[in-house]
């Protein structure tokens, strides 16, 4: 067994995205995941610094991914360090995000040129490829595993936690009155034990970047096609989605 140390400290850089950076530790089984304020649209063509997002982000995402566990979906989020660090284990990434709908909108209603808002009968899951080369296609769960990006196994495991965060997420937002439209997640496998055997955790973030999240009544957006779209403040929707979250502004 791995122990960590009290403050782990950020060691080199293994990867920058487009909102995070991820550092090693001086544990070589866990991650620090610094957000920072970046965000980006349109796979990095529109660009922009927004006032506070990472600390929102970061807080927001150990929130959920903490209902999570306590869901039964296992995580590689352990805590936060600082206020936009989280300690995470270090898992190796399975290149398909899992996308799930409740309402029609966004890539979905654009693809088959229907209108945005209409609610879908159940959970619709899609699956894009993590490549920004490529722009994230759509694939389906035989491509992945065909091509050897998952095992079977691992899709189905992903797709049942995938469910199981949305109903969490819905009951969550729907108690703030605001509509959970969609999402996206990624999952991780986890070093496997002797046996070779590895597991599939929930990785990455969920947070207001990934989301589709409308204001009940109003449909006022509160996620980052604020950003996207041109609507307005993202930094301001941000706080104020925040102190939805918590109770209280951010301080
Ligand atoms: P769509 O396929 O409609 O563009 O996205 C569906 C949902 O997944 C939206 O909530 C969107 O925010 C999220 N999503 C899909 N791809 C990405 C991505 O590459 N980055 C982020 N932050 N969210 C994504």
């Amino acid at each position: 067994m791995s122990t960590s140390p009290a403050t782990p400290t950020r060691g080199v850089l293994l990867y920058s995205g487009k909102a995070k950076d991820v550092y090693a530790t001086e544990d070589p089984s866990r991650i620090l995941m610094h957000y920072t304020d970046g965000a980006t649209a349109f796979n990095g063509v529109k660009k922009a610094q927004i006032d506070q997002k990472g600390v929102i982000n970061a807080r927001i995402s150990a929130f959920f991914m903490e209902k999570m566990a306590s869901a039964g979906v296992p995580t590689a989020f352990e805590r936060m360090v600082g206020d936009r660090d989280q300690l995470c284990k270090r898992v190796a990434i399975i290149p398909v995000e899992v996308v799930v709908r409740n309402v029609i909108a966004g890539g979905l209603a654009k693809k088959l040129g229907l209108a945005e808002g209409a609610r879908l009968k159940a959970p619709l899951i899609e699956h894009f490829y993590k490549s920004d080369s490529l722009n994230d296609p759509q694939i389906n769960e035989e491509t992945a595993v065909l091509l050897g990006w998952a095992r079977a196994w691992e899709m189905q495991a992903m797709r049942e936690y995938a469910l199981r965060v949305n109903d969490v997420l819905l009951e969550f937002w729907g108690g703030l009155n605001i509509d959970l439209v969609d999402f996206k997640l990624e999952f991780g496998r986890l070093p496997g034990d002797v046996s070779g055997a590895t597991s599939v955790v929930l990785a990455d973030e969920i947070t207001p970047d990934g989301s589709r999240l409308w204001e009940r009544g109003t449909g006022r957006k509160l996620d980052k096609d604020v950003f996207r779209r041109d609507l307005g403040d993202l930094s301001e929707t941000y706080k104020e989605l925040y102190a939805r979250v918590f109770g209280a502004r951010l301080t």
